[in-house]
């Protein structure tokens, strides 16, 4: 469902990703991990285009090149995102905040775009919250509105980077729940995350990044208790 093919990607004379090469199928859970500065974060914000990369390089989501242009619009509204530092609307409660993409983009009434949002505000486990205002709900919160948001435009692809990074430990926990249940539900998820006992857990496959490469890929039993790449092994011996 997302094919990745030679992805390069440069800042200026800097390289950040070296060619790589990655095929996910719809419905998979792949979790991204690599020390700081690997590129983790550049390889899935490429995927909706969010930044820009070499024109030999291929990506396709749900057959559709992510190529600029018109396009785009159609990547994008099949792509939803959840950052580490959640992103929602200050100036808009909880419910608005869910409710606008799919007013915006969809032209979803008012009435079927707040129906759809106190589902999804449910489902992540805070419909008590609708009519707040983010500045007044704790992280955790707040970042479960960030994926009942993303949620809302019915993405086929969601991409989380490092959703639970920026969050107190208390917290971290309630993030990850939302997203155990969102996995296998059909919907396919990338997640750059340092979580690892998360990704063990939940993730068909683990994907370790370095130095702008793929060093190595393979279930998650595979990749941490029988690392094949002598970088993994030093990896995950220095985080676990
Ligand atoms: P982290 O775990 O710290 O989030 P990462 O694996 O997500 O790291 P990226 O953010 O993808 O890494 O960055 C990869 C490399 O690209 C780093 O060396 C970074 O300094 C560089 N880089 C990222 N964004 C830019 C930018 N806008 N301009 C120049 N260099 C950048
Ligand atoms: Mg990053």
């Amino acid at each position: 469902q997302i094919n990745i093919h030679n992805l390069k990607k440069s800042y200026g004379e800097f390289q950040v990703l070296h060619g790589i090469d990655l095929e996910i199928a719809q419905g998979e859970v792949v979790c991204v991990i690599g020390p700081s500065g690997s590129g983790k974060s550049t390889l899935i914000r490429c995927i909706n285009r969010l930044e820009a990369f070499d024109d030999e390089s291929e990506i396709a989501v749900d057959g559709i090149a992510v190529v600029p242009g018109r396009a785009l619009a159609a990547v994008r509204a099949e792509v939803g995102m959840v950052f580490q530092s959640f992103n929602l609307f200050p100036h808009m409660t909880v419910l608005r905040n869910v409710m606008l993409a799919p007013m915006r983009v969809r032209h979803s009434s008012v009435k079927d775009a707040e129906a759809r949002a106190r589902v999804l505000l449910d489902r992540v486990g805070i419909s008590e919250q609708a009519d707040k205002y983010p500045e007044n709900l704790s992280g955790g919160q707040q970042q479960r509105v960030a994926i009942a948001r993303a949620l809302a435009m019915e993405p086929k692809v969601l991409l989380f980077d490092e959703p639970t990074s920026a969050l107190d430990p208390e917290m971290v926990g309630e993030v990850l729940d939302v997203m155990k249940k969102l996995a296998g539900t059909g919907v396919t998820m990338v997640i750059v995350t340092h979580e690892m006992g998360f990704a063990r857990q939940v993730a068909d496959r683990v994907i370790f990044m370095d130095g702008g490469n793929v060093i190595e890929a393979g279930p998650p039993a595979e990749i941490f208790d029988n690392p094949k790449e002598e970088r993994t092994r030093s990896f995950l011996h220095a985080v676990l």
